[in-house]
């Protein structure tokens, strides 16, 4: 720890908030960035990644994150790792952080906290999380090698997470509540054309079965109002993302489905408070964006900062 008062506060180590670290500490501001588990976050998730300009032949997330991470820190970026239950504004612009055992003072902060898997909400999920029930295909996938799993969703997650498990399970069903997938062009035509693959349309799940762990989904035709029984060792839910904000209720206004307002200098209504990444109210939550957001906020931040001294 440099002193008591830093330039920046940075809550949350995906690529946004790493991003925002790399341009501050660059830019000689005495930065910490407060991360809650791992740095990373929904971007580790990602077994390849394949529309981050300038990977040609792509990168897995996991490798990213620990490139960002070396760069950032390579200009002073300090990392700790941190709950951060509140914020507040004290006298003179100085902004307070509140962790679960310390508060910290500085003069902006970036929340880039990002966001984590929706629920599906079924009996099931919760009893057999970890047996059979998975958010994040490159984390357990190897345990279902030779096995038959369904994904659930029809999104970019859903189906990307589908073909990278098809190359390693014996038969993955795409469980979709429609009969038209949500992901890009390029996913669904991999997905229709590749043959371990079988996409079960106009479907949802109502109930995840087993003792031990997963044996059976009980599944439901929503066209035809008819039910059946699935077997399957496992399931991937991918059914969207919801923001990492429900700390901010009391904080800062916030979108219905729970995300920030931002203006494109990616100020929130506080002074000297700044979002960026997914958290933020936009058309496009991408790696590409979340760093666009994250070096926009830390140029702004310095601003804000310099006008204030
Ligand atoms: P998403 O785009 O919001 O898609 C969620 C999917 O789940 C939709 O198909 C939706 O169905 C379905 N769904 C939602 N609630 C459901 C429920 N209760 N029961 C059954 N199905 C339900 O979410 P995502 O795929 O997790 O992606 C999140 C964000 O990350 C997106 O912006 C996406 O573009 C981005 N992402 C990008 C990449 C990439 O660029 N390579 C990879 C992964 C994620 P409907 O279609 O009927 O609404």
């Amino acid at each position: 720890m440099k002193n008591s008062l830093y330039d920046i506060i940075i809550i949350g180590g995906g690529p946004a908030g790493l991003t925002a670290g790399l341009y501050a500490s660059r830019a000689r501001l005495n930065t910490l960035l407060l991360e809650k588990i791992a740095l990373g976050g929904q971007v580790n998730k990602s077994e390849r990644i394949e529309n981050y300009p300038g990977f040609e032949n792509s990168i897995s997330g996991y490798q990213l994150i620990q490139n960002l991470e070396k760069q950032a820190k390579g200009f002073g970026l300090q990392v700790e790792t941190g709950t951060v239950t509140e914020i507040s504004t004290a006298n003179n612009h100085t902004k307070i952080v509140k962790v679960t055992d310390r508060e910290l003072p500085c003069k902006a902060i970036i929340i880039s906290t990002g966001s984590e898997p929706n629920k599906l909400g079924v009996e099931g999920e919760e009893n057999l999380l970890g047996r059979g029930v998975s958010y994040c295909a490159t984390c357990d996938g190897a345990f279902f090698r030779d096995k038959e799993v369904a994904t659930v969703g029809g999104g970019d997650a859903a189906v990307e997470e589908a073909l990278f498990l098809s190359k390693l399970v014996k038969k993955v069903y795409l469980i979709h509540r429609r009969d038209q997938l949500r992901a890009i062009k390029i996913l669904q035509e991999r997905a229709l054309a590749n043959e371990n693959i079988s996409i079960i349309w106009d479907t949802v799940v109502e109930k995840i079965e087993g003792k031990q762990g997963v044996e059976s989904l009980a599944l439901k035709n929503v066209k035809e109002n008819s039910t059946s029984s699935l077997k399957v060792d496992g399931v991937f839910i991918y059914v969207g993302l919801k923001p990492n904000t429900q700390w901010l209720k009391n904080i800062l206004p916030l979108t219905e489905q729970g995300f920030i307002q931002t203006s494109s200098n990616m100020e929130t209504s506080l002074p000297g408070v700044f979002a960026a990444g997914d958290v933020r109210n936009k058309l496009l939550r991408q790696i590409a964006t979340a760093v666009g957001d994250g070096s926009t906020a830390a140029f702004a931040a310095e601003k804000y900062i310099n006008s204030t001294n």
